[in-house]
């Protein structure tokens, strides 16, 4: 097999990515915009050692699955994977991705009870439209698969309608005011990025202009034009990105024009969301993923709740009850900030929030001897690291509510979670991006019950004799210990002693029963 062949080939599934995948030679060949189920002649583009990449040349036999694709721009756009197929069978595809990651790479016994999903067009409440020129023209839209040449889109049908109008305005602008677009080769140019944000029903607009510089010329006069013509922008924020990089935003919002967050509801509950901080892009779905996360969290009045990876608190703040105790974590500040707010706003006046890595912020906690009863985790795309998971178990939660955006870094989080004492019992798949290749998960792990019990007799204090397990917390906190016993001794301990291994979270249940916030005890 070599560049430019015309391969005929049998799709017969479709890859993480979205693409469908077929054999041919003992090469697996994949080829996007094609469905399970159709024969093809694939162009051949790209030949590695054991796969290849390739684009439709014809279709021989369509998949009862394949559609006509309704976006005039869609064989250019990066956006969209799965416009060639009924969207029943993207749903399938999508669960199917799901269960594949869970078993394949997690190597869990475990399938998705479903796949959440509501009608999918113009679900989106976000974009960010890359700003360049072309030929002398400015260029509005999307970047191409694998690329960053600008497809300009004049409506996104993931989108609400306005934001086309809104983008072609703001071209108008520019044009007229002779402000160049950002030029990534030559890092010259002013605007590199628009970014748009609505409310439910596109009531409320955030508009944010991304520079590469400080101010917008004639920026009084963009206001009145923009908000003249859209009277639903209701913020205006100058983002200042300098550097030469991928990275949307830079680390500087002023905000020039109305309220610095957007308001917006979610399961009956407020939220203040500013321009920095992560907002789930599909509203509604968002309101069903998390009520499938208050489900497996499954909270009883009075317990502890910890929200790792809290963004502006959503999560979190829906799920809790009037009297949990909620803790939640975020390394992005201003996120923190709207997350305080918005516990206050939703009258819960005892949430605390840490501004911190999660390793660190869990290790933080650990430190202070707290105990979660249910932790819900949800990370970014690269999943969680080993440190934050060890932190997590030992905060000895009788359940967690893993939420996930990337199946494979999940898997392989649950492996290591599934390694350290926990079991992934139950799993839903919810289809929070359609059309494109993404696809969300949310599963509940649960603390594993031991197989069987052994006495361990606890001593504390040097040469001062036994002491009666009732009365340890208390000699605990009296008795100063020269050396922390750290999780391994014990493990360690255990294994020499008994000949078996016990797990982190077990250790961690122990201490939490007895009342410990750091193992005093000398193990004998
Ligand atoms: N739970 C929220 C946000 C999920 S997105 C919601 O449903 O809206 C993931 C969040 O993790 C983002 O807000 C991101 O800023 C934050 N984040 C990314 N890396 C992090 C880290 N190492 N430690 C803590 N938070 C992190």
């Amino acid at each position: 097999m070599k560049k430019n062949d015309i391969v005929k080939l049998h799709i017969d599934t479709v890859s993480s990515d979205g693409s469908g995948v077929g054999r041919v030679e003992n090469m697996v060949v994949f080829t996007p915009m094609s469905c399970a189920g159709d024969t093809i002649e694939a162009h051949i583009l790209k030949v590695k050692k054991t796969y290849a990449f390739a684009k439709v040349h014809r279709i021989l036999t369509p998949s009862p699955d394949r559609v006509e694709a309704d976006c005039p721009v869609y064989a250019q756009c990066g956006g969209c994977a799965f416009r060639h197929m009924r969207y029943e069978a993207e749903l399938a595809q999508k669960q199917k991705m799901v269960d594949d990651a869970l078993a394949r790479i997690g190597g869990l016994n475990l399938k998705t009870e479903g796949i959440l999903s509501l009608p999918p067009e113009r679900y989106r409440n976000k974009a960010q439209y890359p700003i360049r020129e072309e030929n002398g023209k400015i260029v509005a839209g999307f970047f191409a698969r694998h690329s960053h040449r600008v497809v300009a889109c004049e409506d996104c049908f993931l989108e609400p309608e306005v934001f086309g109008k809104i983008l072609e305005a703001v071209i108008y602008f520019l044009e007229q005011n002779h402000i160049a677009a950002y030029n990534e080769i030559t890092h010259t140019g002013l605007l590199r990025h628009v970014f748009l944000r609505c409310t439910a029903g596109a009531e409320h607009i955030a508009l944010c202009l991304v520079l590469n510089g400080k101010n917008l010329p004639r920026e009084d006069a963009f206001i009145r034009f923009i908000t003249g013509i859209f009277p639903q922008i209701k913020s205006i924020v100058i983002n200042s990105n300098t550097k030469k990089t991928n990275v949307i935003l830079g680390e500087k919002f002023l905000t020039v024009y109305g309220a610095d967050e957007m308001e917006d509801a979610l399961r009956g509950k407020k939220f203040m969301i500013s321009a920095a901080s992560f907002y789930q892009v599909n509203h509604d779905m968002c309101e069903k993923l998390y009520q499938k996360a208050g489900e497996y969290a499954a909270l009883r009045e009075g317990e502890t709740l910890l929200d790792l990876y809290c963004g502006a608190g959503t999560i979190g703040i829906c799920t809790a009850g009037e009297n949990t105790r909620l803790i939640g974590v975020e390394v992005i500040p201003e996120a923190v900030e709207n997350a305080r707010k918005n516990a206050a706003l939703n009258g819960m006046q005892k949430a605390r929030f840490i501004c911190a890595d999660a390793a660190a912020a869990t290790r933080i906690l650990r430190e202070e001897g707290i105990h979660a009863d249910c932790v819900i985790i949800d990370p970014p795309r690269k999943g969680c690291d080993e440190k934050t998971i060890d932190n997590i178990i030992s905060f000895g939660a009788s359940r967690l509510v893993y939420v996930s955006c990337n199946p494979a870094t999940l898997a392989r989080d649950l492996k290591l979670f599934e390694s350290k004492g926990y079991k992934a019992v139950r799993a839903c798949a919810a289809d929070m991006f359609p059309r494109t290749a993404h696809v969300e998960t949310v599963v509940l792990l649960s603390h594993k019950k031991p197989d069987g019990h052994i006495n361990v007799k606890v001593e504390f204090g040097e040469g001062e004799g036994k002491v009666p397990l009732d009365n340890i917390a208390k000699r605990a906190e009296e008795y100063k210990p020269k050396e922390r016993v750290t999780y391994k001794m014990i493990k360690e301990y255990i294994e020499a002693k008994y000949g078996f291994k016990v797990h982190t979270a077990y250790i961690a249940e122990v201490k939490r029963d007895l009342g410990l916030h750091t193992f005093f005890l000398q193990l004998r």
